[in-house]
């Protein structure tokens, strides 16, 4: 990487800020050690804005978010604002950034990581070696197709409206991004539908198609969604890059999520479209967790998916491979070495704070 790298740091709340400063040591580590240029600047989001701005995400976030393209956050929420209005509650924050960005792809990668194969409800040999990326549409689908309503009906009763839609250019974009990822993984690619039943996710399935001619190397299935349910818990490990729809892909990235067991484990990326004249997208890397109000301020949060976002941020936004992997890499060896915070803590395993966790990190950084 030559040139200096903006990034935005959200921390947000409750656990969020505890968790970010793990994050910006390992990044103060690459920059100090591999001469990787950053240039750090923090914003405010969620609840913590709503104290000093009154919303829960100031002008000031979005043009710093938008100038630096790259975002790094914690979580947001917390019992404290339970009771300001509807739409200025931290997680609006969340929601208007996404939008702001441009942000069409939710990337959630599942990986059971053989030291805590045993957290999972699922039987060790199903789940061990596990590694699935899932790549959700973000902005499109039945959660935004107008019309959508209740109206009500000239006998007193209601009606209730959702509109699924999906357009040529939504589904290509998607599917592409999805063919992208599996090139640099196992080349495999499942598109998950309803095409016997709901037409707009035939035409899904007919883009999907279309878009794959220019990735003739990428094996492409499909497979309804209710297959699709079954076969995560039953064979888990036949997918590899799983792309579906907006709606699809809310419930099955939870349920592929959870195949891992420890939610304090779990990276995610939201992307938005590339940039003709750089090539870069926007991008916001985040903790798929909460802000956890019950641990927050107790410096006992699992900082580990906020580090592996890092490692998501350094591969997919700066092509930083090598460095990602040595992230990567050092969260396999503190696990390996026995290492645990509260959330995930199993007999026989040594308990850490979230900083002891961020310096073991550090320490097999500085050993790679
Ligand atoms: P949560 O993910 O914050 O917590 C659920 C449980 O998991 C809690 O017991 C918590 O202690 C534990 N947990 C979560 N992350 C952990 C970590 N890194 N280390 C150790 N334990 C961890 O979900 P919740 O309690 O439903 O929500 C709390 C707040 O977070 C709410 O205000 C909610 O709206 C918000 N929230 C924000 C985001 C986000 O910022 N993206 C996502 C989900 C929830």
């Amino acid at each position: 990487m030559l040139t200096t790298q903006k990034i935005l740091l959200l921390p947000g709340d409750g656990i969020g800020t505890e968790i970010m400063e793990q994050a910006k040591l390992i990044l103060q580590w690459f920059a100090h050690n591999k001469k990787l240029q950053f240039d750090l600047e923090e914003g405010l989001i969620g609840g913590a804005a709503i104290d000093k701005t009154g919303v829960p995400l100031p002008k000031a976030t979005i043009q710093k978010a938008k100038e630096a393209g790259i975002v790094l956050m914690g979580s947001v929420g917390g019992p404290k604002w339970d009771d300001v209005d509807f739409n200025i509650r931290p997680e609006a924050g969340l929601l208007e950034i996404r939008k702001s960005m441009g942000l069409f792809a939710n990337l959630r990668p599942a990986i059971v990581f053989d030291e805590l194969a045993d957290a999972s409800t699922l039987k060790k040999d199903i789940v061990s070696g596990l590694d699935i990326m899932f790549v959700r549409e973000l902005t499109g689908g039945i959660y935004f197709g107008e019309p959508s309503g209740i109206e009500e009906l000239p006998d007193g009763t209601k009606k209730g409206v959702n509109t699924l839609v999906y357009t040529t250019n939504e589904i290509t974009r998607i599917a592409e991004l999805a063919f992208e990822l599996a090139r640099k993984r196992k080349q495999k690619v499942c598109s998950i539908d309803k095409a016997n039943v709901l037409i707009a996710t035939r035409l899904w399935r007919e883009e999907v198609i279309k878009a794959q001619k220019k990735y003739p190397e990428i094996e492409l299935s499909h497979m309804y969604v209710d297959n699709a349910a079954m076969q995560l818990v039953r064979n888990p490990k036949q997918f590899d890059v799983i792309v579906t729809t907006n709606m699809f892909g809310d419930i099955l990235s939870d349920c592929a999520a959870m195949l891992t067991g420890s939610l304090g484990m779990l990276p995610s990326a939201s992307l938005g479209e590339k940039d003709n004249v750089t090539g870069m997208r926007m991008a916001l890397y985040e903790p798929v967790h909460g802000s956890a109000p019950d641990i927050a301020g107790k410096g006992i949060a699992n900082p580990l998916a906020m580090i592996l976002s890092l490692a998501m941020m350094l591969r997919y936004s700066f092509d930083l491979e090598q460095e990602a992997d040595m992230i990567e890499n050092a969260v396999k060896n503190v696990l390996a070495d026995g290492l645990r915070t509260a959330d995930i803590m199993q007999t026989d395993k040594k308990q850490v704070t979230t900083s002891e966790m961020g310096h073991a990190i550090i320490k097999k950084l500085e050993g790679m």
